[in-house]
């Protein structure tokens, strides 16, 4: 069976970048990089003033009070334009622009000025409150690499340098396709036997923070046929398609069976892991194919490590597939020995100013109730049947808990 690492990067080898496309800045909030962005202009463009107080020569101030001619103002928006000679002050406001001939700027708190006249109180050192022009980017400079995901942050630093449009990848179109004629829509009361059809929902929010178009399909029941009809009409019109049940080795799971049938190539259908063992990654044509368990729980924790990194990888993404951190275990947690376990877990931090994490009391992988407490997946490695508490154990941080 193969590790966890090994399906990750096998997701990675067999997905391919989207195309880009040229969006407005207005919407390019959540989107990944396809060109670099580099500053169009030095920053500050020009030497600025850092306090409102006068743009003097030091030489002038050296011997104080000192009275200075105050020959103009430059404020924000509105420069100097003239050059400070011996004998002189300007008036300046925070961010205008320190004139030439000027080397340092005092702050109005210790000067005092009267009929044209400021009486300087302190004297100032060279370049005193002025930020130099270019001292905190050179214009030409790269700022953001292609690959990362536009942020609040990002979108200042775009406006700044005058991208109005940007390239971007292509947003994945990835359909959901649960199976399992034991599910009812959600505003349907189950009858004897059935549930509500939970997984859609999980998997179509977890895809869409992920940065897809996500489309929720019909159910596909435990019908062989029907379930390959609906695959193949599904890959034909999506980059990704999601299905959840019917990969396990009941006489109704039938995924990999429409999978085979329907000529796709299956790269992996069971992983070393706990819980979420049977997974199923292949690809029809170029569209990417998951098969996760039914179990609402395994859903959540195989979308995570597997379907997320092919959705953000097909988005150009140079991200690691996922956050992880190295956490204090605080209660004694169980392993597989022939499995690796991603155990659900809250994390927080104490009062020592450490990341600990507690797993869940949790009632299996079915208890999806539980696991709405989950921000973190703790590994326990294949191998080891339980890990103490205080141990130091690494942990998967969900991206839902990281805001
Ligand atoms: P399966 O892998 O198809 O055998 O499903 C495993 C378990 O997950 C069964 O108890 C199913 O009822 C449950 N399950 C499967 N699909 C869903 C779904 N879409 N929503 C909620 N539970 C599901
Ligand atoms: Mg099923």
């Amino acid at each position: 069976m193969i590790s966890v690492e090994e399906a990750i990067e096998i997701v990675r080898d067999n997905t391919s970048y989207l195309p880009t496309e040229r969006i407005p800045l207005d919407e390019a909030l959540g989107r990944v990089l396809a060109e670099p962005v580099s500053a169009d202009m030095d920053l500050p463009p020009f030497d600025r003033a850092q306090m409102d107080g006068y743009a003097v020569r030091s030489e002038d101030v050296q011997q104080v009070p000192a009275r200075l001619k105050v020959v103009g103002e430059a404020a924000a928006g509105h420069a100097w334009t003239g050059v400070l000679g011996e004998g002189q002050a300007v008036r300046i406001m925070t961010g205008a622009p320190v004139p030439p001939g000027a080397d340092s700027v005092q702050k109005v708190e210790v000067t005092r000025e009267q009929d044209s006249t400021v009486e300087i109180h302190e004297s100032t050192t060279t370049g005193q409150f002025i930020v130099p022009r270019a001292s905190e980017i050179l214009a030409g400079s790269r700022v953001l690499a292609q690959g990362e995901t536009i942020r609040p942050a990002s979108m200042a630093v775009l406006a700044a340098f005058g991208y109005s449009t940007i390239a971007v990848f292509r947003r994945p179109i990835v359909s959901v396709l649960a199976t399992g004629s034991e599910l009812v829509a959600v505003d349907q009361t189950p009858g004897l036997a059935q549930i509500r059809d939970s997984n859609s929902y999980s998997i179509g929010a977890c895809a869409e923070l992920a940065g897809a178009i996500v489309h929720r399909l019909p159910f596909a029941g435990d019908d062989p046929e029907l379930l390959e009809q609906q695959i193949a009409a599904a890959a034909e019109n999506s980059d990704v398609v999601i299905l959840s049940g019917g990969v396990s080795m009941g006489v109704y799971d039938f995924t990999k069976t429409a999978l085979r049938d329907l000529g796709a190539t299956i790269f992996f259908e069971r992983v070393s892991l706990r819980p979420g063992k049977p997974t199923v990654f292949a690809k029809l044509g170029e569209t990417l194919i998951f098969g996760l368990p039914g179990n609402p729980v395994s859903v959540s924790v195989t979308f995570n490590l597997f379907a997320r990194p092919g959705i953000r990888f097909l988005q150009g993404s140079s991200e690691p597939p996922f956050k992880t951190a190295y956490s204090v275990l605080k209660r004694r947690a169980k392993g597989t020995i022939e499995r690796a376990s991603y155990l659900p877990a809250r994390v927080f931090t104490n009062e020592e100013g450490q990341l600990c994490s507690e797993p869940l009391k949790w009632g299996g992988s079915s208890d999806f109730v539980s696991f709405v407490r989950a921000t973190a997946l703790i590994i326990v490695p294949e191998g080891t049947s339980h890990l103490d508490e205080e141990s130091i154990v690494r942990t998967v941080l969900l991206p839902e808990s990281m805001g």
